[in-house]
């Protein structure tokens, strides 16, 4: 296959929701899930959110004082208020993008996406689907794991 038919079988690929999130929603503690139409969505969201959450956007990097942020607390959705992250799992990337090296079990689904020539994996919340970042492989130990998010996606509560 010619490389520019296999880019463009890449881009026309359906969005590949896998099962991680659904394996999770099994385990007994299984959300219901928040769907709201487009324009629901539009009327609860800035549009940076609204660009962010519901279209797979990246806001740009260090532009979040959430990069910043040590207080103790929780790291919820920005678009349904689901429990994403605590404090505990923060660290600094130096990416200028928020960024943690777990999460909180079966409160995030992945897929992969296309969008740049190699895959990555895009994360959402698992309550409203909402995009929050991808996650890569260079985190620190003991999972290895970078959660790398957009801090418009998310919302700080201080405890
Ligand atoms: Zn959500």
């Amino acid at each position: 296959m010619k490389r520019r038919t296999f880019l463009q079988a890449l881009a026309s690929l359906p969005f590949a929701y896998s099962t991680v999130s659904q394996a999770h929603h099994t385990e007994g503690n299984k959300v219901e899930e928040l769907k709201l139409s487009e324009l629901e969505w539009r009327k609860r969201l800035t549009p940076e959110q609204f660009y962010i959450l519901r279209e797979e956007g990246t806001e740009r990097s260090f532009t979040s004082p959430l990069n910043d942020e040590k207080r103790k607390g929780e790291y919820r959705c920005a678009g349904c208020d689901y429990l994403l992250f605590t404090s505990d799992m923060k660290y600094d990337s130096g990416t200028g993008w928020p960024s943690f090296f777990t999460v909180v079990e079966g409160h995030i689904g992945t897929s992969t996406d296309f969008k740049l020539i190699y895959p990555r994996t895009e994360y959402h919340c698992a309550r409203c689907g909402g995009h929050q970042g991808h996650v890569f492989n260079d985190g620190p130990k003991p999972t290895g794991e970078r959660w790398c998010n957009n801090g418009l996606a998310l919302n700080f509560v201080p405890t």
